[in-house]
């Protein structure tokens, strides 16, 4: 069964193509993405209206590539599934609005998904899926969570951030280093050539004694610290870069551990942008083969967002049965909706 998936929740129109009819997990056809952030960048952020705007440009012109990639044509597709939250309500709205209206012209049903639910199943697009039941640490631009997963809809929140998010950590630090947007990339690539230990940044929480995040802090040390240095700044900004990213990587390898050793679950999937961190991605694997836990990612490409999660969240929900698609075209979007709000199949 052809599902194509539509992803247009921020800055990203991302279209996919997987195939859900063969046995074992869902395979990807074809994935096309038209990223806004150079769009983006003059505001030093993301313009929600501009963003709506880029998205109508864009979503057409990327499925008749994907189905072009794929070897298949509209008729072809039985399932269109979109994203229907959280995110901006402009840029939801495209791509529902797009879903319902080829879904309706094919005469096929449609499906809205989750956003943070295509980050948390992505690592089953890549060549070593997980199985359920596994600790999920989802770090995005907007999220920072640890959730307990036991199936496709079955999520519980163990712990979260109570201010920033790890991605806005990133971006912000490095925004205020003069790194550009989204900072993240930029200041782990900058970081490599620093010393971590050059300053002694803050670790939030770290011994909170539960699994919340706070990241605003860490922001806020790091504002004080760029302006202490002053002229200085410049020759050391990669010692603050590497400081920054030990800071932010030791808080989210501790509280995956405790989530872990919590819940007695031998088994961690990464996902969301700040998934492609390679520091994290080190430490998690180190820390995680010494405890006899397997740690799962998406593919590189596939940490941020894109149209193949949308798409292939949509396949397992349907295969476990969680959610049926409706050919009810009256869409709606929801900019605010927590991922445990999801049900398992009954
Ligand atoms: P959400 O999914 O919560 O709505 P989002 O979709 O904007 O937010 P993603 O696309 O999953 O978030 O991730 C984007 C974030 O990932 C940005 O904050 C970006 O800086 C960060 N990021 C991407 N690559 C890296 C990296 N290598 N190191 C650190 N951060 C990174
Ligand atoms: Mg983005
Ligand atoms: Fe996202």
């Amino acid at each position: 069964m052809l599902v194509l998936g539509i992803e247009s929740s921020c800055d990203e129109t991302g279209v996919a193509l997987v195939d859900a009819g063969g046995p074992g997990v869902p395979k990807l056809l074809g994935h096309a993405l038209h990223s806004q952030v150079r769009m983006h960048e003059a505001y030093g952020g993301v313009v929600p209206e501009l963003a709506s705007r880029d998205h109508i440009r864009r979503v057409l012109p990327l499925t008749h590539e994907v189905l072009r990639q794929a070897g298949r044509s509209l008729p072809e597709i039985e399932t269109v599934a979109y994203t229907r939250g959280p995110g901006l309500a402009g840029a939801l709205l495209v791509g529902a609005g797009v879903a319902c209206a080829l879904g309706a012209s094919l005469g096929k049903p449609v499906l809205g998904v989750h956003h943070l639910e295509g980050h948390l199943l992505s690592p089953f697009l890549g060549a070593d899926p997980p199985q359920f039941p596994f600790v999920a640490l989802l770090v995005s631009g907007g999220h920072t969570q640890l959730m307990r997963v036991e199936g496709v809809g079955d999520y519980e929140l163990l712990g979260e951030t109570i201010d920033d998010a790890a991605g806005e950590a990133f971006d912000k630090s490095a925004k205020l280093m003069g790194l550009g947007y989204p900072g993240g990339p930029a200041l782990s690539k900058l970081a490599q050539q620093g010393d971590a230990k050059a300053f002694a940044l803050p670790r939030p929480l770290l011994h909170s004694g539960d699994l919340d995040f706070s990241f605003a802090g860490l922001k806020t040390a790091v504002l004080t610290q760029a302006r202490k240095l002053g002229d200085q700044l410049e020759p050391r900004k990669a010692d603050l870069a590497a400081s920054t990213e030990a800071a932010i990587v030791e808080v989210l390898l501790k509280k995956s551990l405790a989530a872990l050793k919590q819940t007695g679950l031998k088994r961690l999937v990464v996902a969301g942008g700040v998934g492609a961190n390679q520091l994290l991605r080190e430490q998690l694997n180190a820390a995680c083969a010494k405890r006899g836990v397997r740690v799962h990612y998406p593919e590189l490409d596939l940490c941020t967002d894109n149209g193949a999660m949308i798409a292939m969240a949509a396949a397992m929900r349907l295969a476990a049965g969680v959610q049926e698609a409706n050919r009810d075209y009256a869409f709606d979007v929801k900019p605010r909706w927590p991922l445990d709000e999801l049900s398992a199949a009954p």
